[in-house]
């Protein structure tokens, strides 16, 4: 299949370096690397994040610190009643370890249409701020079962967004096919590892106590997965 060029997977080369470009960050582990990312490869980086009704506000205020420290714009945008409209143990109560109560084959931490609203929403900012990049941290490897974090999903809201707005703007997803070992390897490449370790957070119970491999838990789905990226990452390091 021939990709339009306006998306972007596997690159390390963005596909409009010469123009600014919005990142989409949470604050977590994936989308500093993505800044890290942004930052080595665009003139002008801005971020957004998303108040969506998360249950833990502790990601925003590590997303706002990231930002400081890498000196770029950072916005949050408040779209709290997403929350009220869909069930996700992110959201609301629920335990963390089931399944979802609306799609038995994925994880109760899904959160419905999450990423094709933040998207159509970073979309909308972009072509205010005049970016012709989107970066996105999405990644389909070691990902915690999310269909929208797959390519054909991307693929697809590029491609509506793009035909909604007579844009072109590039859907860039620099970690689509890395796995957590090799998102440490990038965030070491880009120059963001100590950004990483020292204040992204994806824990999904809020927690924000410090690890070798970063803050978190050490116990829930999103925590053991980056433990055991790191552990790959540092082994790989220093076998
Ligand atoms: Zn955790």
């Amino acid at each position: 299949m021939t990709r339009p060029s306006s998306i972007s997977f596997t690159s390390p080369v963005p596909t409009r370096p010469h123009d600014p470009a919005l990142v989409v960050f949470s604050g977590g582990q994936d989308s500093t690397a993505c800044l890290g990312w942004a930052l080595n490869r665009f003139p002008r980086v801005e971020a957004v994040s998303f108040a969506y009704g998360q249950r833990h506000g502790v990601e925003l205020t590590q997303a706002a610190l990231i930002a400081q420290r890498a000196g770029i714009q950072h916005r949050v945008v408040d779209i709290g009643f997403f929350g009220s409209l869909v069930h996700s143990a992110l959201t609301g109560a629920g335990d963390i370890a089931t399944a979802h109560p609306d799609h038995p084959g994925l994880p109760a931490s899904f959160v419905p249409n999450r990423n094709a609203v933040f998207i159509t929403l970073a979309h909308a900012l972009a072509q205010t701020l005049g970016a012709k990049s989107l970066v996105v941290g999405v990644s389909q490897t070691d990902y915690s079962g999310y269909p929208d974090c797959r390519e054909p999903f991307l693929l697809a809201m590029g491609r509506a967004l793009n035909l909604g707005a007579e844009t072109d703007i590039a859907i860039e997803a620099p970690l689509l096919h890395l796995n957590k070992a090799q998102v440490f390897a990038l965030a070491q490449a880009e120059g963001v590892l100590d950004l990483v370790l020292e204040l992204s957070h994806t824990c999904y119970q809020g927690t924000a106590a410090m690890n070798p491999w970063g803050r978190g838990c050490g116990a829930c789905p999103a925590c053991l997965l980056r433990k055991k990226g790191w552990e790959e990452f540092s082994t790989a390091a220093h076998p």
